[in-house]
C-alpha cells in the first residue's frame, strides 16, 4: 500500500479510510499510543494499538527512536489536541532502537546537548522547523531572481583570488602525500599545491559574479564560501552559505532597494509556506523568554517581528551619520558597549549594529558610504568630502538580533581608479588581469552584494546561535563529520 504523509493525514476529513503511515516513533504510552512523526510535519499522529491483536514481541519492540509502519482505518480522534488518529490493523517495526542507548529521549533536550548530537537533531522538532524553514527561504531566493530574469550563475569553490583581500581563507592541499610539491629544503611548498599552482576555497563568488554580470545583465550565485573565522562567535562559520547578486547598470540606490526587496520577499514567502513552523518556533522562543528577567524580555514575538520587518522601509543612513548618534547615544548605554566608538574611521561591532537597529531605529537599517580603509578593494569611491576624507559606496544591511546581514557595494567601474587602489592595497594587479579586463573592455556602472544565508535563516526562524541553523556546522569545534 502506498504511504500516506503525516502531514497530508492530519488535514484530511475523509473519515474511514485505509491508510499505511511510515515513521519514527516519538513516544509509546500505556502500551497502547504510539506517536508516530515522518518528517512531513511537526505534528505526530497517533495509533492506537488494539492490543488483543497485536502480538507481545511487537509491542517490545515499539521504543522512541524505533522505525514502524502502521496501517489502519483513519478516525476521528477523541483526545485533546489532535482531530485525526489510527486504529491499528497491522503493525510492522521497519527498524529497532535500543531506546537505553538511544540519545534522544521524549523530552526538552537543549540546544547544547543536540549541537553535540547534531547528526541526530533533525528528529526533533525544533531542528524540523529551522531546515523547513531554510528550505523555504532557499527556494524563496531562486524564485525571487528568477521571477526578475536573473540567472543563476555557479561560480568555483577553488580559486586563487582572495575577494575579499581579509586573507581569511582555507589553501586547497593535495592528498597525494607522495608528491607535495616539495621545496629544496623538503618542506611543502604550498605554493605549488593545486597542480602548481596556489589556490584556496572561495571566501566570495563576487568577482566571477561581475564577469558574468557585465555580459548577463543581472546574474545571482547561491553557494558555499570559506572563511578561516578565527572567532568563535554566535554569528560567523567557516563554512556558510551566500547568495550574491551582481547587476549591471545598478547603482547604488537600486542595489539597496533589490536587497530591501529581496529580504521582504523572502520573509514573506516563509510566513505564508511555514505557518506551522514559525509558530511552533514562536511558542519555543516565548517559553525561553520566560526564563529570563522581566526587564530582558522582548516585547515582539517571532511572527509579529516578521511582520513589522514588512512593513516597514529600512532606515538608510551614511556612516557619518551613525557614528554621530553612536556619539551622542546616552552615557548609561556607552558604558553597555564592549568597545566604544568615538572616532571616525572605526569599523561597528555588532553590538552598535544591534544598536542602531534594535534601540535607536528600532527597525532594520542600511549603513552607506563607509571609510575606504575599512572596506574591500572593488568598491566605488565617492569624492573626498570636506575634511580630506575618502568614503566609498558600500552598504550594510543590519537586521535586529543579527547586525549584519548583508554587505554590499556600487563596484568601482573606472580601470584607472581600481588599479590605483589596488596598488595602495597592495594587491597584485598583474595577477587580476582577467578581473580587470571588465573595465577594460566596455566597463559600466554595476553593483552587486552578499547576503549570508544562515544570518536569514537566524533572523527568520529566531534562533540565536548560527550552530543552529545550518545542517552541519563547520567552526573550529566542529568538523568530525
Ligand atoms: P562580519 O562583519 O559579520 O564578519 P563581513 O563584513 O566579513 O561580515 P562580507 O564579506 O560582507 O562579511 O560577507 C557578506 C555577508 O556574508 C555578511 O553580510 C554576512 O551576512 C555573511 N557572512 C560573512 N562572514 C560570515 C561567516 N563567517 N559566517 C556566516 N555568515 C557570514
Ligand atoms: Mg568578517
Ligand atoms: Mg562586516
Ligand atoms: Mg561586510
Amino acid at each position: 500500500m502506498k504511504r500516506t504523509k503525516i502531514k497530508d493525514l492530519l488535514n484530511t476529513t475523509e473519515f474511514g479510510q485505509q491508510v499505511t503511515v511510515k515513521g519514527w516513533v516519538r513516544t509509546f504510552r500505556n502500551n497502547q499510543f504510539i506517536a508516530i512523526n515522518d518528517g512531513s510535519s511537526i505534528n505526530n499522529i497517533q495509533a492506537v494499538v488494539d492490543f488483543t491483536t497485536t502480538e507481545e514481541s511487537v509491542l517490545k519492540r515499539i521504543t522512541t527512536g524505533s522505525a514502524v509502519s502502521v496501517t489502519g482505518q483513519v478516525i476521528e480522534s477523541l483526545g485533546k489536541g489532535q482531530r485525526v488518529e489510527i486504529k491499528v490493523e497491522q503493525l510492522e517495526i521497519i527498524g529497532d532502537c535500543d531506546a537505553e542507548k538511544y540519545p534522544l529521549q521524549p523530552k526538552k533536550h537543549s540546544l547544547e546537548f543536540l549541537r553535540e548530537i547534531a547528526h541526530l537533531r533533525f528528529r526533533t522538532n525544533t531542528f524540523n522547523a529551522v531546515f523547513k524553514v531554510r528550505n523555504a527561504l532557499a527556494y524563496a531566493i531562486h524564485k525571487f531572481f528568477n521571477e526578475r530574469g536573473f540567472v543563476y550563475m555557479h561560480t568555483p569553490v577553488i580559486t586563487g583570488s582572495d575577494a575579499e583581500g581579509a586573507g581569511e581563507m582555507f589553501r586547497v592541499t593535495t592528498l597525494d602525500l607522495d608528491n607535495l610539491p616539495r621545496t629544496e629544503d623538503g618542506s611543502i611548498n604550498y605554493k605549488e599545491d593545486f597542480f602548481g599552482k596556489s589556490t584556496n576555497l572561495t571566501v566570495s563568488g563576487q568577482l566571477e559574479g561581475e564577469l558574468a554580470a557585465l555580459a548577463f545583465g543581472e546574474i545571482y550565485t547561491f553557494g558555499p564560501t570559506f572563511r578561516a573565522e578565527n572567532s568563535n562567535t554566535t554569528r560567523h562559520l567557516a563554512e556558510f552559505w551566500m547568495i550574491e547578486p551582481e547587476m549591471a547598470f545598478y547603482e547604488l540606490d537600486d542595489n539597496m532597494d533589490l536587497a530591501e526587496e529581496l529580504l521582504k520577499y523572502v520573509i514573506r514567502y516563509a510566513l505564508d509556506n511555514c505557518s506551522d513552523e514559525l509558530e511552533f518556533l514562536k511558542g519555543r522562543l516565548q517559553e525561553e523568554e520566560k526564563q529570563k528577567p522581566q526587564n530582558e524580555r522582548s516585547e515582539l514575538d517571532l511572527i509579529t517581528k516578521l511582520n513589522f520587518c514588512l512593513e516597514n522601509d529600512f532606515e538608510r543612513i551614511t556612516y557619518t551619520e551613525a557614528i554621530q548618534i553612536l556619539k551622542n547615544s546616552k552615557p548609561n548605554q556607552k558604558k553597555q558597549f564592549k568597545y566604544l566608538i568615538e572616532d571616525w574611521g572605526a569599523d561597528l561591532q555588532s553590538e552598535h549594529e544591534r544598536y542602531l537597529v534594535e534601540k535607536h531605529f528600532k527597525k532594520p537599517v542600511i549603513l552607506t558610504d563607509y571609510p575606504a580603509e575599512i572596506k574591500a578593494f572593488y568598491m566605488k569611491q565617492n569624492s573626498t568630502d570636506e575634511q580630506g576624507r575618502n568614503t566609498v559606496r558600500a552598504m550594510d544591511i543590519l537586521f535586529p538580533g543579527i547586525g549584519e546581514i548583508v554587505g554590499g557595494s556600487q563596484r568601482e567601474e573606472s580601470l584607472e581608479k581600481l588599479e590605483r587602489r589596488m596598488k595602495e592595497m597592495h594587491i597584485p594587479v598583474e595577477e587580476m588581469n582577467w578581473f580587470l579586463d571588465t573595465r577594460r573592455f566596455g566597463s559600466v556602472p554595476h553593483s552587486g552584494f552578499g547576503l549570508g544565508f544562515e544570518r536569514l535563516v537566524l533572523f527568520v526562524t529566531g534562533m540565536t546561535n548560527i550552530r543552529d541553523v545550518i545542517p552541519f556546522p563547520r567552526t573550529p569545534k566542529n568538523a568530525e563529520f
